[in-house]
């Protein structure tokens, strides 16, 4: 088969792209993300409810891989979520758009993702990076974790299914719009 054959095309990764409205704890998948800082020692937002669901032993464990770089992930057990892995990535600092910040947003979910395959993750859900206390604004950075993943999708069978969980009912309908987009182009 060709490359071009191998390739899923981006209208057909669509249907393997879901999208929730609610607290990711929750979930039952095989890996939830979490919108992390450098240190992993956990913080407010989603890092502060995902840590509070999984346990003290996620802080253990997260205390001992030394951090991690703006734009990386790194995977842990879940402990007492109804997931199996949590990866921590470190979405950036929004400040203008003009620090790299789109790159390093980008590189979250290309990350995040891979590190999924690698694991053999068949589902997983991602919060909106940055999109919190890190003030990146929801439309674009929405582009970018939709296209990133599309992106993604169409080179790799794994995870089969992504889903997008949006705690704010404004952000689930601009994730809605986008992806509605997506499928008339
Ligand atoms: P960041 O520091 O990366 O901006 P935040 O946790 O402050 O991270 O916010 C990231 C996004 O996660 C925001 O859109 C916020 O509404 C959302 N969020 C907060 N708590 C949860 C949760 N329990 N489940 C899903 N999303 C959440």
């Amino acid at each position: 088969m060709t490359d071009a054959a191998s390739r899923e095309s981006s209208h057909d990764c669509i249907s393997r792209i879901d999208l929730v409205r609610g607290d990711i704890t929750r979930l039952d998948v095989d890996a939830i993300v979490n919108a992390a800082n450098t240190t992993l020692l956990g913080g407010g937002g989603v890092d502060g409810a995902i840590h509070r669901a999984a346990g003290p032993q996620l802080r253990e464990v997260c205390a001992a891989l030394g951090g991690c770089a703006t734009g990386d992930a790194k995977i842990t057990p879940a402990f007492r979520l109804p997931a199996r892995y949590v990866i921590h990535t470190v979405g950036p600092v929004y400040r203008d758009g003009a620090h790299r910040e789109p790159d390093l947003l980008r590189s979250c979910y290309e990350k995040s993702l891979a590190l999924a395959e690698e694991n053999g993750v068949n589902s997983i859900a991602f919060p909106a990076i940055s999109c919190g206390a890190y003030g990146y604004p929801i439309d674009a950075a929405a582009q970018i974790a939709i296209d990133a993943t599309l992106r993604f999708l169409a080179d790799h069978p794994l995870p089969r299914r992504v889903s997008f969980v949006l705690l704010l009912e404004s952000d689930y309908g601009v994730y809605e719009r986008l992806l509605r987009d997506r499928r008339r182009a």
